[in-house]
Formats: structure tokens, sequence, C-alpha cells
């Protein structure tokens, strides 16, 4: 699934590319992606807007139009976003299509059709749910140490990967950067967050600040079918730590990764350097 770098790279890519452009025509091909109106108002609204800004909250896109309304785009396990030139092939994947005046279009793709565009009404966008339950965004200023310290303080009890994973805590942090973030940090996944002493929070916080900006560097880690605006794969990957490395070597110490579940997902460390305590 994108994460914070992986939606954050999407984003840069959809400010050069489709800002300040007027859509002339909307095709949805899948309209269990179209939420929050039907597909008629959908492509009744959207028509004839031009697109004012983009900006990222945890994995959402938001897209502000010039017409008062916004779309809330997640792209969940395997959507995609990419900019095509004029009459560009679509795949039987390609669910949506916005065409701009220039001829150059947006397509929304996705395999497993778990994501989903959501058009509200701009001074509505505080008030949608899936927004407004969000933790703090941890790349931004006021994320200060002394705030995650607070903010784990309130957690009081339970295992720190899903903790970490759960985007009312922290938004943006998925699967993939938990694992390296505490791999970073040195610490087990299944650590209680209530045994966590003052050193260690600090070393979670400096994985955050330090793993998040590095991925988002190269543009996002294509472990799945991530890829940018032009469809390019991210970066990142060569940089994993643990995340889907069961059995390969440590890159400190050469004991073999293991893989354990935490609820329904996997999680990835090394058992020698993240000692659980
Ligand atoms: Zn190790």
């Amino acid at each position: 699934m994108p994460e914070l770098p992986e939606v954050e790279t999407i984003k840069s890519g959809l400010v050069q590319t489709v800002k300040d452009k007027k859509i002339i025509k909307v095709e949805i091909r899948l309209s269990k992606i179209i939420k929050g109106t039907s597909v008629e108002s959908f492509i009744d609204r959207v028509t004839g807007a031009t697109i004012k800004n983009i900006e990222r909250r945890a994995k959402n896109l938001i897209i502000t139009l010039s017409n008062n309304f916004g779309m809330v785009i997640h792209l969940k396990l395997t959507g995609q976003l990419i900019y095509s030139k004029p009459n560009t092939l679509k795949d039987k994947h390609t669910h949506v299509i916005f065409i701009f005046e220039d001829k150059s279009e947006l397509h929304y793709n996705d395999l497993r059709r778990f994501g989903y565009i959501m058009l509200v009404e701009t001074d509505q966008l505080g008030q949608v749910k899936e927004l407004a339950d969000l933790g703090p965004e941890p790349l931004n200023e006021n994320f200060t140490l002394n705030y995650f310290k607070d903010l784990l303080k309130k957690k009081k009890r339970g295992k720190i990967k899903p903790i970490l994973m759960d985007q009312k805590f922290i938004a943006g942090i998925g699967n993939l950067y938990a694992d390296e973030i505490l791999f970073y940090a040195k610490i087990h996944p299944l650590r209680d967050v209530s045994t966590l002493s003052e050193n260690e929070i600090s070393r979670i916080y400096d994985g955050i600040k330090e793993i998040l900006p590095a991925a988002i560097k190269h543009r996002g880690s294509s472990v799945d079918n991530y890829v940018d605006v032009d469809g390019k794969k991210g970066g990142y990957v060569p940089f994993i730590k643990v995340y889907g490395r069961e059995g390969k070597p440590c890159p400190k110490c050469k004991t073999p990764i293991e893989r354990i579940k935490i609820g329904q997902r996997s999680a990835h460390f090394c058992p020698k350097c993240q000692i659980i305590v």
C-alpha cells in the first residue's frame, strides 16, 4: 500500500503535471470508485473545473477545484494516478479518466479496486470522517520529540508497531515504514509502549524523521505496483533493511531477518538487533 513517502511523491508529481489545468471531460468506467455523490453529479461538478491545488494528508490526496468542490483520493492497496499523453491506451484497470483542456489525461488505475475518489464541498473537508480522525503529520515542524513523547504517554499500553501504524495516532506510516523505523530504533515490533525508555522513544522519533524523508528523496518504495505519476518506480527498495526480507541477512549483524504476525499484518525484524525486553 502506498504510504506517506509514496503519496507525497504522487502529490509532487500532480503539482507539476495537472495543477491549473482545466478538466474538460471525465470518463468513469467503474462507478464504485466514486464516493460522496452519484456518478452523474460527479461528472457534472468536475467537468469544467480547474485544479487549483493538490495536498497530501496522511495517505490521502486532496485535490481542490476552482468551483468550491474537492476530491479526496485514497489509493488503498493498488491505486495509481498516472499522467498520460493524449489518447494513451487505457488498460482494464483504468477506472476513471480526467481529460484536460490541452488533451493530456490523468488516469486512476486500481487492480484490487479498494481505492476511491470522493467528491466533497471544500468547506466540508474538515468534517469528512476519513480526514477528521487522522493523527498528526510526522514531518510537520510541530511534530517535536516532546510532542511525540506526550502522544505515546497518552497511549499507556499496547504494542509499538500497531501503534505506529494507527492513523489516528500518527498519520501516514504503514507496514513497510513502521518495520524500517523500528529497525532503525533497534526496538522489537512487539515491545509494549509502557516499557519504552526516554532514550528508546528518542530513537523511534529519530527513525521517523530520518526514514520518511529519505524515502521521499528516493521517490518511494515500489515493493508492489506503486509508481509515480509518470509511471516510474520509486528508488527506495535498495535501502530497505527488514521489510519483506524474511530469511535474508540483517544488514548490521547478518542474523536472518524474521517475520511474525501481529493481528492480520506481518512484521519483519532482526531478532538480534531488536531485542524484546
Ligand atoms: Zn541484526
